[in-house]
């Protein structure tokens, strides 16, 4: 198909602005270069993670934890930049895309694990790593086989497809992976009825299921999967007694198993679920697992100054929902009580709802949100929490395009006084992704430059492969290609309720 006939097409068309434009009008082009080769590589991406994240933890860190986060430590002092973020057929990336960008270096369409829309596998840098004798660990909050680290492991043309990828991780034979999914795993829960557990075991995996076996564990490979789906917020482990280990916890067990190779090690670390809250609206859910983050970041750097050959980049995938502290009052002096006012929060809506379950009484919701949200219902608002769980009428109604009952929990209590927050000052513009740049910070010895500028995703490929010395390139896929190929074969992405992109 010809340009000018794609031109014509109406939305596809409208699509084209992406990077032909950017190229032809020379946009510029940052390729900051490391100057220095490291034995391991510890890539920590955190999932749908904002500057406004970063605001409101910073904020909360300072005035109600006496605290500074070790991520302002490190911006302030290591070099960082910004990130571009677009997929190859959307000014939104998804977490797939995204992940592809970092680990294979070229952009995609969002959707599909290290491989182009016309079926072209990509290999993604952890596979290179691995033949270059690094061993591999992935550590994630989400199920462990959720796009950010399969993206870094494996190829597949379904994000969705966890059972196969979990296959697929067998077959890749990583050192390490920890996180969620055991529905992917477990022969009771599989559709093929096949024990993933047995055949990790068998593999030569130490396979753990809770807390208690990781701690124990003396496995050097290791697979742990402690929970169903996703690994429960930092909110409700930390708060409802919910028995998970946190991230940091699961960093600690994978480091001294990967250390432990002679030729080095690469990890995948993932604050996975930020996105999650974001999605939700949830601000609290999105604080604490920041401040999670933060706790694991700091393990990471002290880890990186026991061994100086590691380099540790911090990185996000993209922004979500962008919940922002906004001002309030007279000269904006009450807008920090916005802040404060997330003290009182102790759950997730997720677990709220879990808890509330399919048919509550306006009673029990009011309740709910007094004890876990530290916000006193009105009974307009209880009831339109109880039809969005029970009748699944959603509220704002087509305004905001959150698509789960757990956006309206989050919008029944939305500020109602601008000028004196009663409750959390946080606006959310959607509870989809958003466009925006984010961020980029290394941490490691022998770093030469300060400042990072402005890079593309796709360039967190080359810093990694310069780091470890690994050079190859993936085949480039463009614009208008991939456009032709969805046109033939029109398949969007799923987008199903409770299944998060
Ligand atoms: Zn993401
Ligand atoms: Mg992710
Ligand atoms: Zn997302």
């Amino acid at each position: 198909m010809k340009r000018r006939d794609l031109l014509k097409g109406g939305i596809l068309a409208g699509a084209l602005s992406l990077l032909p434009q950017g190229v032809a009008q020379g946009a510029p082009q940052n390729l900051p270069s490391l100057g220095r080769r490291y034995r391991n590589l510890i890539v920590f991406v955190y999932d749908g993670f904002s500057w406004e994240d970063y605001a409101v933890a910073q904020a909360y860190a300072r005035r109600r934890l006496g605290r500074v986060l070790a991520l302002e430590r490190l911006l302030a002092r290591y070099p960082n930049g910004l990130v571009n973020t677009y997929s190859l057929t959307s000014y939104v990336t998804e977490s797939s895309a995204a992940a592809n960008a970092m680990s294979c270096g070229v952009k995609t369409v969002n959707g599909g694990l290290a491989i182009h829309v016309d079926g072209t596998p990509l290999k993604p840098f952890f596979a290179a790593a691995k033949e270059a004798g690094r061993a591999v660990g992935l550590v994630t909050t989400t199920t462990v086989t959720h796009a950010t680290p399969a993206g870094f492991v494996v190829s597949n043309p379904d994000r969705n497809a966890e059972e196969r990828i979990a296959e697929q991780y067998l077959a890749f034979g990583a050192e390490v992976y920890l996180g969620g999914g055991d529905r992917f795993f477990n022969a009771e829960k599989r559709q093929d009825k096949k024990d993933l557990y047995a055949a990790f075991a068998q593999a030569g995996y130490g396979v753990v299921r809770t807390p208690e076996e990781l701690a124990r564990s003396n496995a050097s490979k290791l697979l742990g999967v402690f929970s169903d789906s996703h690994v429960p917020y930092e909110v409700d482990r930390r708060f409802q007694g919910v028995k998970v280990p946190s991230l940091k916890e699961m960093v600690r067990a994978a480091l001294p198993r990967l250390a432990s190779y002679r030729n080095g090690f690469v990890l995948q670390v993932e604050a996975g679920r930020i996105d999650h809250a974001n999605h939700i609206n949830d601000p609290a859910a999105t604080l604490w697992d920041v401040l999670a983050a933060d706790e694991t970041l700091e393990l990471l750097t002290a880890f990186v100054d026991r061994n100086p050959d590691t380099l540790l980049l911090v990185v996000s995938d993209h922004a979500t929902g962008v919940g922002g502290l906004y001002g309030a009052g007279r000269s904006y002096l009450e807008s920090s009580v916005g802040v404060d006012l997330l003290e009182a929060q102790k759950a997730s809506f997720e677990h709220m709802r879990r808890l509330l379950g399919s048919s509550p009484d306006p009673a029990q919701v009011k309740e709910a949100y007094r004890a876990m949200k530290g916000v006193t219902l009105t009974d307009e608002e209880a009831e339109r929490v109880v039809r969005a769980i029970r009748d699944r009428v959603y509220f704002p109604d087509a305004v905001r395009q959150g698509v789960q009952p757990d956006n309206t929990l989050a919008w029944a209590m939305v500020q109602r006084n601008p000028a004196k927050p009663d409750r959390p000052n946080i606006g959310y513009s959607s509870g989809q992704h958003t466009a925006s740049p984010v961020v980029l910070a290394l941490y490691g010895q022998g770093l030469r430059f300060l400042n990072l500028g402005l890079v593309d995703n796709t360039h967190v490929f080359r810093l990694m492969g310069e780091a470890l010395g690994i050079r190859y390139q993936n085949p480039v896929m463009s614009e208008e290609e991939a456009l032709e190929v969805l046109k033939a074969r029109p398949q969007g992405m799923r987008h199903p309720e409770d299944v998060w992109v």
